[in-house]
């Protein structure tokens, strides 16, 4: 059975273990990596250096879909200020009350 990885990002100041990559054994100082654990610790690698994952094309997949989201919102907004002024502070807040959670929290 594969071993799973779990995915994550060091410039949003993700950590484990030692951030030494596994692969090229440099540091992991920023962007995506994944790592798995075993007896010895943490065992992360760069995402340059473990792209034959086909989990990074899901992550991109979902941040994508994030994006298109928070900007068909920001567009729907935009056309409401301009057709109708600014809306009450009550109705942004319930809008925003209304976003899906994890859209709003924006995690790949
Ligand atoms: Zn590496």
């Amino acid at each position: 059975m594969a071993k799973r990885w779990d995915y994550t990002n060091a410039t949003a100041g993700h950590r484990v273990g030692t951030m030494i990559c596994t692969a090229c054994r440099q540091p992991i100082a920023e962007g995506d990596f994944r790592y798995r654990q075993n007896d010895d610790g943490f065992l992360p690698q760069h995402r340059a250096c473990s792209l034959d994952d086909i989990e990074w094309k899901r992550i991109d997949q979902r941040r994508q879909e994030h994006e298109l989201f928070a900007q068909r919102r920001q567009n729907a907004l935009q056309a409401y200020i301009e057709e109708f002024g600014e809306p009450w502070p009550e109705l942004i807040e319930e809008c925003v009350a209304n976003i899906p959670k994890d859209c709003a929290k924006g995690e790949a």
